[in-house]
């Protein structure tokens, strides 16, 4: 099953993505995490799509998939070793070995937009805008040190994510990723949650272009540590909530390891996607991201 965050008139709702068209959740139906509640949530959110209104499948409609995330976005960076292995040499005085154990970090949750909505995008916030497609893993029951072994039954679905970095950020604050990758609006997430029985997690392939240029493409096969290896890692002593986000890592072919590098810029049409979860187009669109500004910053664009 496919689901969707949609623009129905003035609000958004959950719908179903079926064949050529959305079939819409109930309006009293407002939050993902009623659907993951243990027992027949699922099954009766599906009967509920199906008994209401349909119609013909728009992807400008599309939102977010979660409409609240909860926490900030949980993160596996360096989980393909051709990624790390084409930062060597390029981490400006901050190189490290092959780690052991997954890396983690978070991202802001203001940084989230829509499989179609713009990237923000302000040269004076930054000069070195990176694109970083990843699966997404929607966790759907809570759990602290998960084993291994039951780490898949905590996963509510898979969608798409493009880790927007901005590397000089990344290493001007002690060599750490959150400000690099925490700018409002600039993780596009979707462009729907595709149910965890639907996919095999060791065998999605994604792909990353870049104004028609093909620069990323790999399989989560090629994982340096396996979705099951990260959510025990992660929630060793931690609890992870239905509803968290986690991204789990890009493959090489990112614009910082390129000769030149490939850096983003105002206009370039970023595509992130997946023959099994989708795809997302989101445009590098000016924001001032700089000027200062008290209240909603991310209500403004
Ligand atoms: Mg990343």
């Amino acid at each position: 099953m496919r689901i969707a965050s949609i623009q129905h008139g003035g609000t958004v709702r959950l719908a179903i993505v079926d064949d050529g068209c959305f079939r819409v959740a109930p309006a009293a139906i407002t939050d993902l995490r009623d659907v993951m509640a243990p027992g027949d949530g699922l099954r009766a959110f599906a009967e509920a799509c199906h008994a209401g209104d349909t119609f013909v499948f728009d992807p400008s409609l599309l939102r977010a998939p979660l409409l609240r995330i909860q926490r900030d976005i949980l993160c596996a960076g360096w989980n393909y070793w051709d990624h790390f292995e084409e930062g060597r040499g390029r981490r400006e005085g901050q190189e490290v070995d092959r780690p052991q154990r997954p890396t983690f970090f978070t991202k802001g949750p203001d940084a989230v937009v829509g499989p179609q909505d713009p990237i923000a995008f302000d040269a004076a916030v930054s000069t070195r805008w990176d694109y970083e497609v990843e699966v997404a893993v929607i966790i759907g029951r809570d759990g602290r040190s998960i084993p291994p072994e039951r780490a898949l039954d905590h996963v509510f679905g898979y969608c798409l994510a493009n880790d927007i970095s901005l590397r000089d950020l990344q290493r001007a604050h002690g060599g750490q990723w959150l400000k690099g990758k925490s700018i409002d609006r600039t993780m596009p997430l979707g462009p729907w949650i595709t149910t965890a029985d639907a996919v095999d997690p060791a065998a999605i392939d994604i792909a990353c272009e870049v104004n028609g240029e093909l620069l990323q493409s790999a399989s989560t096969a090629l994982m340096a540590f396996d979705l099951p290896t990260l959510i025990a890692e992660l929630s060793w002593g931690m609890t992870l909530r239905a509803g968290d986000v986690l991204l789990t890592g890009t493959p090489a072919g990112v614009g910082n390891a390129r000769t030149p590098p490939r850096y983003l810029s105002e206009g370039d049409v970023v595509i992130s996607r997946s023959p099994q979860l989708g795809e997302m187009r989101n445009r590098m669109t000016s924001v001032d991201l700089h000027s200062y500004e008290a209240g909603s910053a991310a209500g403004t664009m």
